[in-house]
């Protein structure tokens, strides 16, 4: 039987760790299958997307900057990808295009296995309303969280952001500079800025005065593994959660669209961790 095709679509893409996750994970479970990664610019997305049917690719990844414009490419997007207004994962089905965004739905699998929150009835504060802010954002929200408040370096997409997961939740959109008693408030704070993501580490995203015992503090970034942000509200006596296990399980739910089979999460980590410690 011949080699099933997969790959990964981004503009920067050379420091993707995707490609040894994947590829582990299909050798892991016997599957003849291979991952690559493609560097796509913005001008040659549509060209790509034919590829994908044109080549027989099976399934394909998407990041950065590519989530939101791929859509329109598509033959179909999936509700939660719709609502969210970013794609992540798509699947070929003989030919006809499927958007799906597994982001949202990684990460409160990854913060509910390795913190054991209960998101029911709690107060977030979300830090940050870009691609990831939304999926994380929607997944937060079916989740049954009470409140979310979405607190943006650009206040207007806080607010847009607010008004989309409104129709799931209560939502405020604040600016950075407006958080006040929220943050008292909050049980939950989550860091999906790009602030503190290699190379800047030294950027906050907030203040850490006011972080506490009873805060759990996550962030997105998984490179460095755990954030000066992380690092700070872990000596104000908060607990933290960091953004490795986000990626291992958005890749993960990725799999399981394309294959059917149960992803081997242990061989994804363990492949994964060595490789941000080389
Ligand atoms: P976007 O570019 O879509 O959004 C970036 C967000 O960060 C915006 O809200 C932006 O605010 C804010 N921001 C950028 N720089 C600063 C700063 N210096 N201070 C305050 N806010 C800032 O990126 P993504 O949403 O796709 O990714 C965000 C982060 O999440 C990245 O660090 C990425 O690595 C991580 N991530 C992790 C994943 C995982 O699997 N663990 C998956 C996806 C993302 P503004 O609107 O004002 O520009």
């Amino acid at each position: 039987s011949h080699t099933i095709l997969y790959g990964v679509f981004g503009d920067p893409i050379r420091h993707s760790r995707s490609p040894i996750m994947l590829n582990r994970a299909f050798r892991e479970t016997g599957l003849n299958a291979a991952y690559a990664a493609f560097h796509v610019s913005p001008q040659g997305l549509g060209d790509a997307v034919r590829g994908i049917r044109a080549l027989g690719y099976r399934g394909v990844n998407v990041t950065i900057p590519h989530k939101v414009e791929v859509m329109q490419y598509l033959d179909e997007i999936d509700g939660g990808a719709q609502v969210i207004g970013a794609v992540n994962t798509i699947v070929n089905e003989a030919g006809r295009l499927i958007g799906y965004n597994t982001d949202g739905i990684g990460y409160v699998r990854s913060l509910k296995e390795e913190t054991g929150i209960q998101l029911q009835g709690k107060h977030v504060l979300l830090l940050g309303a870009g691609g990831a802010a939304r999926g994380v954002a929607y997944a937060l929200a079916k989740e049954g969280s009470a409140c979310i408040y979405i607190a943006n370096r650009t206040k207007e997409r806080a607010v847009e952001l607010a008004a989309t997961i409104g129709a799931f939740t209560k939502a405020v959109g604040l600016g950075l500079d407006e958080l006040g008693d929220v943050v008292d408030a909050a049980g939950l704070i989550v860091n999906t800025t790009s602030a503190g993501m290699h190379p800047s580490v030294d950027e906050l995203p907030m203040s850490v005065d006011h972080l506490r015992e009873h805060h759990l503090v996550s962030d997105l970034i998984y490179n460095p593994r755990i954030t000066r942000f992380l690092r700070e509200a872990e000596a104000k006596g908060a607990r933290i959660h960091g953004g490795l296990g986000m990626f291992i399980y958005q890749g993960a739910y990725a799999f399981e669209y394309w294959t059917g089979t149960p992803a081997p999460v242990a061989a994804m980590r363990q492949v994964v961790e060595q490789s941000l410690t080389e």
